[in-house]
């Protein structure tokens, strides 16, 4: 076995033995490359188990908690998704195989350009990155069917409370950004939102406006 063909099978088997088990979104995440998403010497560690840094000051985020929110999302191929936070790029083109439309939105241009470009050069179709403060959701898109929040917030913003659809879930950390987080499931019932919280985490924070370029 090649040295990156035993480091993709590690890889698989970290993020299976830290509980992300569906299948589909194994599939994705076999299907994605890391790798991809990494530039300079951190791309060597792209099947680590590990957050790694990326441009402004940001990170591509441990791909078992990348696995675990998406598990959580329990995206539908009929889905329209919104992630905040595209960062690096890696979760939207996980969530590109996973769902019908995938809205993505970062507030560093300087982020989200290359990730414009890398999609056109792979062929991903269903994927519009977007520049902007996607605490306030994407409105002329909404209501969306399932919503990633890769930032952390202090509580769940309210205007993406409000684009998600009824029976729509939401995953987002939530918590003070020095400090562990917890990771939120929030479901819209015909009555309200319930929450549940499922793992520990630690996200950069969901900052309001658009980032220096
Ligand atoms: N999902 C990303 C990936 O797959 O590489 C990792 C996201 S990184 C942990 C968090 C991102 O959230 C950063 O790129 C940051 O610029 C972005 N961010 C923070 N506040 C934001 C806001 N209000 N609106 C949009 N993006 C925001």
């Amino acid at each position: 076995m090649t040295l990156d063909a035993e480091a993709k099978m590690q890889f698989l088997f970290a993020l299976r033995s830290k509980g992300v088990m569906d299948k589909r979104v194994l599939t994705a995440m076999e299907k994605v490359d890391r790798g991809a998403f990494i530039t300079g010497h951190f791309a060597e560690r792209a099947y680590e188990d590990v957050p790694l840094p990326i441009a402004c000051g940001q990170t591509i985020s441990q791909p078992s908690v990348v696995g675990m929110m998406t598990q959580a999302l329990d995206v539908q191929p009929r889905d329209k998704v919104l992630e905040v936070g595209t960062g690096s790029g890696y979760q939207a083109a996980i969530l590109s195989h996973l769902a019908r439309r995938v809205y993505t939105i970062d507030r560093h241009a300087r982020l989200t350009r290359p990730v414009r470009k890398m999609f056109e050069d792979m062929d991903i179709t269903n994927v519009t990155v977007l520049t902007g403060d996607g605490s306030f959701g994407v409105p002329e898109q909404s209501p969306f069917d399932r919503i990633i929040v890769t930032a952390a917030a202090e509580d769940p913003p309210g205007p993406l409370l409000a684009q998600l659809r009824e029976g729509g879930i939401m995953v987002v950390p939530v918590g003070q950004s020095d400090a562990v987080q917890s990771l939120i499931k929030v479901t819209r019932g015909p009555e309200g939102f319930e929450y549940e919280e499922l793992l520990p985490v630690r996200f950069v924070p969901l900052l309001e406006g658009l980032g220096q370029e």
